[in-house]
């Protein structure tokens, strides 16, 4: 097993590390490392703008093909985009869940028509999407969506209530997953549908988070519709076409992502060495485990990408369990290292640092995209072929 990026590859990290270097400066010197977790309603515009900006020079969508407006790269080159990114200070992306998960989606399930009309504007940062999965009793338990919609003239007419829904204060669509076809069975259903969030029928009410923000919100449809032609995939098929979203969640970009960690990880070593918590042997051992846990992602993702067919392989399996339970604990180690004055807010009107907003929203990365417990159970059957777990009567 090779763990190495090639020269070629060592070329494009330069080539990424310069272009970021030149254009995260002057006018978008403000978005660097804002709009993380807990932060993402800083610099909405400014942010949007840089995105844009990437977009005109076609550093968006980057492992979209060619011929769909990205770049083509293969899944290390999109790896290496993801961690120059970080390495950067990359602000948070607003257009992520288009890019990753709808993108993706519609390359796989969508039709002509639907490619052309919805790739271009993901590709240019001009419409922003949501993912409307989850509701109060459908969350791990998917198949339970309730949300309806039936077709009328030439409409989808829905009816229902999602939540949890990140960014649909500021998506112009949704996809949503509902109920179409109520006699068939569970898993033939639903449809997975195309919805213009910017309607009568579509109350968005946001739910504020620990942070004291609100980067996710409830969607209520009363009759909200949308063109009978935007349905990915067939009525009924909208189970599959899901599924197939979720196995792009865990992407390239979370592939990426231990830069970003590393450098929250290097500042919670800075507060150690100043504050004298690194002399402490309690601490200094979880500081180095800490680093440890993040060497250990880096090598599986090395691992990951030495494989032919990176998405399907079983290490791949591990990554969401293995990266949200070590920033969870990290979240708890930049209090621990803080002491009291964790508990301070340090501006006024009283303002989270960095690391409380990082504290307070780990606390969610053992949920969304899908739980601890459902990762395990998807190692279990997936990955170590073990009994499926026993399906509970409707
Ligand atoms: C920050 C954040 C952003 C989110 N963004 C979105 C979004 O944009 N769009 C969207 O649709 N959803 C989103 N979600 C929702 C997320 O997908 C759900 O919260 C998640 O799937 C869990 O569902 P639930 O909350 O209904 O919990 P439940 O499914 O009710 O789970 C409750 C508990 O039971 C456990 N459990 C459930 N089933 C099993 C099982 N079979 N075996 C063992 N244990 C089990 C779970 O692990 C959990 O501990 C987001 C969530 C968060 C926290």
């Amino acid at each position: 097993m090779d763990l190495r990026f090639s020269q070629e590859d060592e070329g494009f990290r330069a080539e990424v590390a310069a272009w970021l270097a030149d254009n995260l400066r002057g006018e978008f010197a403000a978005v660097r490392g804002r709009g993380g977790p807990g932060d993402e309603h800083a610099l909405f515009d400014e942010r949007l703008a840089w995105e844009r900006h990437m977009g005109r020079a076609g550093w968006t969508c980057v492992g979209w093909p060619k011929e769909h407006g990205g770049r083509g790269l293969s899944l290390d080159r999109q790896v290496i985009f993801h961690e120059e990114y970080a390495r950067a200070g990359g602000p948070g992306r607003l257009g992520h869940i288009g890019e990753t998960l709808l993108g993706p989606t519609l390359i796989a399930f969508g039709t002509e028509e639907q490619k052309k009309r919805f790739l271009p504007a993901i590709q240019r940062v001009e419409e922003l999407w949501c993912q409307g999965y989850s509701e109060p009793n459908a969350g791990s338990d998917l198949a339970n969506v309730q949300t309806r919609a039936v077709l009328e003239s030439g409409h989808w007419v829905l009816n229902g209530q999602k939540v949890w829904t990140s960014g649909a204060q500021w998506s112009e669509w949704c996809f949503v997953l509902c109920r179409t076809e109520p006699e068939a069975p569970v898993h033939q259903a639903l449809s997975y549908l195309l919805v213009p969030m910017k309607q009568k029928g579509i109350e968005t009410r946001a739910i504020v988070q620990m942070t004291g923000t609100s980067e996710f919100s409830e969607v209520f449809f009363e009759n909200a519709r949308t063109p009978a032609e935007n349905v990915v995939g067939k009525p009924g098929e909208g189970w599959k076409v899901a599924m197939g979203t979720l196995a792009f969640e865990r992407g390239a970009s979370t592939l990426g992502q231990q830069l970003s960690f590393a450098n929250e990880l290097e500042k919670i070593f800075e507060i150690a060495r100043a504050n004298g918590q690194a002399k402490d042997p309690v601490m200094r051992q979880r500081l180095a485990n800490a680093w440890i846990g993040l060497r250990i992602m880096r090598y599986n993702t090395l691992r990951v990408l030495s494989h032919e067919s990176a998405e399907l392989s079983r290490e791949a399996m591990i990554t969401k369990l293995y990266w949200a339970t070590w920033h969870r604990e990290l979240g708890k180690l930049a209090m621990d290292v803080l002491g009291a004055r964790s508990e301070i807010g340090e501006e006024l009107p009283y303002e989270l640092t960095g690391l409380q907003r990082m504290f307070l929203f780990t606390r969610s990365d053992t949920i969304y995209a899908g739980t601890n417990q459902i990762q395990r159970n998807i190692i279990a059957e997936r990955a170590l072929g073990m009994p499926r777990e026993p399906k509970v009567a409707r």
